[in-house]
């Protein structure tokens, strides 16, 4: 039996889909390890979205004679926990036997993935829903149907990569209300776990990044490769006081939402690895981004390091026209907002110098194409010198740090490319 659901909370009053799927762990009178809960992100282009594009669902084998019984306590904790109040706010929840949807597995795989890699329209849900006679509920225009629907499928059909994230919530006297976490107990629980954890904290940008700051219930979220070393780092936190926590199967930090495409075959709100030569050296512009081009043979696009990336914008302000990149990221507003680069070939960085005369001293320019002289010894020269320069990058991948990662980007720290080196940003 799976239960997905999605689209329960608002930006400005609160909640967070995952709490009502802690909420519902803990109402289902099964031993907490006999149910496996899913946290998935979809399509981070999505425009309805209020924070990271979550949807939640629940595996679990309950006895048959309860599974109505079920249904109505997941429809009465969605209805009570959800914000109707926020217009932008469409509940939606899906139960599906694994029996029943023994026919439509694959149909449903490519559902789920296309709802992390591309659009789904709420119309073409229902349809699905109608059509396998799935058992569902969408509450005012039903949009959270397709993020339900997703979540049900890749619990059903499971994940062909996935890391984990224990979400820890605060009591809700505490709702609103400034987070109090000891930040040292956080530095140590990096220490201790990394790289079995990892984005708790950004070293560079010396910044705790576990933990968000609006109204939802979430204090702190620890993402992780081992659930044992999830589990070790938890302890270490200090904290105000916990009011549950649940370590959720995920696909953050898979890049389960990119798709590899040439320049041409890119679409708006979709995201690629693309390879290609940078054609124009790459340029600052107002509110320090730093945007520069490449093409394929296809076509040309313009790839983006923004403001919020920091540090990452200084490998990318490094290349030079000729090199030879992959990039990997969203296509927005014709623009590619890089999540990592693969510098593959650096050509070679020449600059032009006033030559060294025999006499050992550097000659002086006698005027604009006059050539060279030296003062010393009067011996002339037509040719600057030409020096070859440390490009100040190397070959390998790069990525943009903790404080600016996507939810469902692969951080470099899982990426095991073989010969290929990487730099990880912690
Ligand atoms: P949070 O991260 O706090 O849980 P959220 O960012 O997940 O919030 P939602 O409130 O769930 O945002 O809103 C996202 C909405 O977009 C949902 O209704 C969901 O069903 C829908 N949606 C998700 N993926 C797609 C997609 N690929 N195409 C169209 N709609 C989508």
């Amino acid at each position: 039996m799976i239960i997905g659901f999605d689209d329960t909370d608002s930006k400005t009053m609160g909640m967070c889909t995952t709490y009502l799927g802690a909420l519902m762990l803990e109402e289902i009178p099964l031993p907490p390890d006999e149910i496996t809960p899913y946290l998935l992100r979809l399509n981070p282009n999505v425009r309805f979205k209020t924070r990271g594009n979550a949807a939640v669902s629940l595996k679990l084998a309950p006895r048959e004679d309860y599974v109505d019984d079920l249904w109505k306590i997941c429809c009465e904790l969605l209805e009570e926990f959800a914000v109707f109040d926020d217009e932008n706010t469409n509940p939606g929840i899906v139960f599906l036997s694994e029996e029943e949807a023994a026919g439509m597995h694959r149909e449903l795989e490519r559902f789920s993935l296309r709802a992390v890699r591309d659009f789904i329209t709420i119309d073409e849900t229902k349809d699905f829903l109608k059509r396998h006679k799935i058992k569902h509920r969408g509450y005012k225009n039903g949009r959270g149907l397709i993020g339900a629907l997703a979540a049900a499928g890749f619990a059903l059909n499971g994940l062909s990569d996935w890391t984990y994230e224990l979400v820890a919530y605060r009591k809700p006297e505490n709702w609103g209300r400034r987070r109090s976490l000891n930040e040292e107990t956080v530095w140590a629980a990096d220490r201790a776990s990394y790289p079995f954890t990892w984005d708790t904290v950004d070293h560079q940008n010396k910044k705790i990044v576990f933990s968000p700051h609006g109204p939802d219930p979430v204090l702190f979220g620890i993402r992780g490769s081992d659930q044992k070393r999830i589990m070790d780092a938890f302890r270490i936190i200090r904290s105000e006081p916990i009011d549950r926590y649940l370590i959720y199967t995920t696909n953050q930090g898979t890049d389960m939402h990119i798709t590899e495409a040439r320049i041409d075959d890119a679409r708006e709100g979709r995201s690629y690895k693309i390879r290609g030569r940078v054609t124009a050296p790459p340029r600052t512009i107002h509110g320090g981004h730093v945007i520069f081009t490449i093409e394929d043979g296809s076509g040309e696009v313009d790839c983006a390091a923004y403001e919020p990336t920091k540090n990452f914008r200084e490998v990318v302000r490094r290349l030079a026209p000729g090199d030879t990149v992959t990039v990997y990221g969203a296509l927005k507003n014709q623009t590619i907002n890089l999540e990592k680069i693969q510098i593959e070939r650096l050509i070679p960085r020449r600059v032009l110098r006033n030559p060294l005369c025999g006499c050992g001293k550097r000659m002086k320019s006698v005027g604009k194409n006059q050539g060279y002289r030296c003062k010393r010894c009067g011996t002339r020269s037509d040719l600057p010198e030409i020096v070859e320069v440390d490009p100040g990058i190397r070959v390998g991948v790069y990525e943009t740090p903790p404080v600016a990662r996507r939810h469902l980007a692969k951080p470099l720290i899982r990426c095991n490319e073989g010969k290929v080196k990487t730099y990880p940003s912690r």
